[in-house]
């Protein structure tokens, strides 16, 4: 019998429609075709990419744009936003619009082209999460921008336009719609209940446990009661904190793992997918004048966490017409067969 199930953040409704799902094997796996193309992120083309931003691991008396780095950040050479310029918002009649400015960067992961995050090692996760947490806190710095967000698009299905391992983090000057959404939902919970929505959420997970795929210490992995597709992962932070740039040595370590893990357990049970992750975390805490309260409740009501969605079915035209998702396996069951992986 197919659910309708309800996202616990937000009013948005799935269906959860198992009788038309299958086992792990049956999704079509697509993922990255291996070119023998030229890359620009490998070392030794340096100059191929635009002037690095920051790296790690080249000792600072080298020259810059060479190699010897682990991971090293560079402007996007074909941005989506562009950096230069004062933000100028303006109406055209009856519509909004501003010019075009914002960040857009490159964590390149890794020197080695074939580096799978899924079996990194300690070190290599925890250069590349302290370059997310530095080039967030620094982009937050730039007053025009007002929400940052990291992401990883692996394979063409999901985005990638480059097989070299990388990431990528943009600033913009507006709170996305989906990011408002899901903040207004926390907080008119936190106004009612003078509570988490997000600590809520992981409370009752923790307690029913099936659909809790791993949890040490520090993060827990599930797969939430409403997952939009098959196999999507959430990853929350046991602590309470809004914002992901506050975490302390100990959690960027114990999040290394915990990802590796959980790309590694993907990989185990669905072949080598492509699949999107992203950081969801607060936005800049810019006071904004004529709205003093704005960010108020904001450390309290919002709980940063990533989300890892598997590309395995196509979004057709009853989800582009009505946001509505079909998600034909459940879970439950996607956290059982994640939980068998080898790791
Ligand atoms: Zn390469
Ligand atoms: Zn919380």
């Amino acid at each position: 019998m197919p659910e309708l199930r309800k996202d616990p953040i937000i009013d948005r409704w799935v269906i959860i429609a198992v009788e038309r799902g299958r086992r792990p094997h049956d999704f079509v796996v697509e993922s990255e075709p291996p070119s023998g193309a030229f890359c620009p992120f490998c070392p030794g083309n340096e100059s191929k990419t635009p002037p690095e931003i920051a790296q790690w691991g080249r000792p600072a008396n080298e020259p810059p744009n060479t190699p010897g780095w682990n991971v090293r950040v560079v402007p996007n050479k074909f941005p989506a936003l562009t950096h230069e310029g004062a933000l100028d918002r303006q109406g055209l009649g009856m519509f909004d619009q501003m010019n075009g400015i914002g960040a857009h960067e490159v964590v390149i992961e890794s020197p080695r082209h074939d580096w799978d995050f899924a079996s990194a090692t300690p070190e290599e996760t925890r250069d590349i999460l302290g370059a997310y947490v530095a080039r967030v806190a620094a982009l937050r710095e730039d007053e025009r921008f007002v929400y940052t967000l990291v992401f990883r698009n692996i394979g063409t299905v999901a985005g990638a336009s480059l097989a070299h391992p990388h990431s990528q983090i943009i600033s913009v000057p507006i709170i996305p719609g989906q990011v408002k959404e899901h903040l207004d939902a926390a907080r008119a919970y936190y106004m009612q209940k003078t509570r988490c929505v997000f600590c809520d959420v992981l409370r009752q997970e923790l307690s029913m446990h099936d659909r809790v795929v791993e949890e040490d210490e520090h993060f827990v992995v599930l797969s939430p009661f409403a997952a939009r597709f098959p196999f999507q992962l959430q990853i929350y932070p046991r602590r309470h904190s809004h914002d992901f740039t506050l975490m302390t040595p100990p959690e960027i370590e114990a999040l290394g793992r915990t990802l590796s893990r959980s790309l590694h357990r993907i990989r185990e049970t669905l072949g080598n997918p492509a699949y999107n992750m992203m950081v969801q975390s607060a936005p800049h805490e810019h006071s904004r004048p004529g709205h003093p309260e704005y960010w108020g409740t904001l450390p309290q009501d919002y709980h940063w966490h990533i989300d890892i969605l598997p590309r395995l079915t196509k979004i057709a035209g009853f989800e582009w017409g009505t946001g509505f998702y079909i998600n034909p396996i459940s879970p439950e069951s996607a956290t059982e067969y994640l939980r068998e992986a080898t790791v």
